[in-house]
């Protein structure tokens, strides 16, 4: 038996089971729905379904690798792209290892030109183009550990407090889901943003990467202000909240070299010896250039340091995408095995998909490792292993398979 049609025997066998339930999204018969097909290797796009039974069936029969639906609202979801009657999308936000630089994406990920005649690699982020060749295509090898989900989940949890405190969403309309390979979904069905166009989620976006702020625009000071306010004003919401406390944090615990490299020149030693008396002049008095030497452009530098600090890093092609596919919850994701399951955004924190996310809980297989570090899935630590033969818990061979970094051993 091949690799693939092992996994695909496992795939089946769970959607085949009872317990394998989609929950319907909101609007579910005005929705594209696509699959990527094991066997074929192509996507199947452009299917409606008028009950979740239905789907349900689709998949049993068709056992897709991977399972998506449209982020997007249709009068008739099986028509051709322009011809669907497009009534409105959720407002989703993808947060992804991927492209995030994590200190593990080093260690574990790495990238190979599909150029033949090139061939040119390296480790960490893939680029967007080959740097010897041009080239676009790669062959990327990427691992899902617990550095990218602690790295991912600081982003949910900045994106979450801009929604809910600055956007004004509640805690009950923001849902929150484990992609099922290394990183989270964040997506709102709320009808207030149902309508939004491209050019408003893309206002969103400015807004949650800091885009932007007004505060970085040099004021002339007026004839009769004595300081000041040329600087920044910060008020106690927004952005302003979390530059001033950014700020108040940054500079009571920076060393010399954190100033340093964030390019602050001068007057380093003076900084750093009145931290308490240059954050009460500055944040509570608006006395922005009461410190000598401390001028517009060191503020600046630190201002710019915590927008990029407090920014959430969102794959930005998502969530402006007002057509999007995206995968559908409680279903497999054929790069992994896992799960895409939602948590409540409360217990994001505590949420730990490589134990939530893990849908084969039976049996075991023998796998032939090429190369895996060290890992934890349900409970156990595996690997690393370097051209092994080990039997493994079918979550863990699966894993394995679908990262191609093991074959079944038969
Ligand atoms: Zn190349
Ligand atoms: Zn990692």
């Amino acid at each position: 038996m091949s690799s693939r049609d092992f996994v695909y025997e496992k795939f089946r066998e769970f959607y085949s089971s009872s317990s394998f339930k989609i929950p319907a999204p909101v609007g579910f018969s005005q929705r594209e729905f696509a699959f990527l097909l094991f066997k074929e290797r192509i996507m199947a796009r452009h299917k409606g379904f008028a009950s979740p039974p239905l789907l349900g069936s689709f998949i049993r029969q068709h056992v897709p690798s991977d399972v998506y639906y449209s982020c997007a609202y249709y009068e008739t979801p099986e028509a051709e792209m322009d011809k669907k009657g497009w009534v409105g999308a959720d407002l989703v936000f993808d947060i992804d290892a991927d492209h995030i630089p994590t200190r593990c994406n080093k260690i574990h990920d790495s990238w190979v030109c599909s150029n033949k005649s090139c061939g040119f690699g390296g480790k960490g982020i893939t680029p967007e183009a080959c740097p010897i060749c041009g080239g676009v295509k790669f062959d990327v090898k990427s691992w899902p550990c617990d550095v990218c989900i602690d790295t991912t989940r600081a982003e949910v949890r900045k994106l979450v407090d801009m929604l809910e405190n600055d956007f004004g969403f509640a805690a009950s309309e923001i849902h929150t889901f484990f992609s099922g390979h290394r990183g989270f979904h964040v997506q709102i069905e709320n009808e207030s943003i149902r309508d939004l166009d491209a050019m408003g989620r893309r206002e969103i976006i400015d807004y949650v990467s800091g885009t932007g702020l007004a505060v970085f625009q040099k004021k002339t000071r007026q004839p009769k202000q004595k300081t000041g306010v040329k600087i920044f004003k910060l008020s106690d919401y927004g952005w302003h909240r979390r530059l001033k406390n950014g700020i108040r944090r940054f500079l009571l615990n920076a060393t010399k070299d954190d100033l340093k490299e964030i390019g602050v020149k001068s007057r380093i030693d003076v900084i750093l010896q009145n931290r308490e008396r240059i954050l009460q002049r500055c944040l509570e008095e608006n006395r922005w250039d009461a410190v000598k030497g401390v001028g517009f452009e060191t503020w600046i530098k630190i201002a710019e340091h915590i927008r990029e600090v407090e920014a959430a890093k969102i794959d930005t092609v998502v969530t402006s995408d007002i057509h999007r596919l995206i995968r559908a919850e409680n279903t497999l994701h054929g790069k992994t095995g896992l799960l895409k399951i939602k948590f409540p955004v409360s217990q994001l924190d505590e949420f730990d998909p490589f134990s939530e996310a893990v849908a084969f809980k039976e049996g075991t297989a023998k796998v032939l490792v090429s190369d895996a570090p060290e890992f934890r899935l349900a409970g156990q630590t595996f690997g690393p292993f370097q051209n092994k033969s080990v039997e493994l818990p079918t979550a863990a061979a699966i894993l394995l398979i679908c990262k191609g970094r093991a074959e079944v051993v038969t």
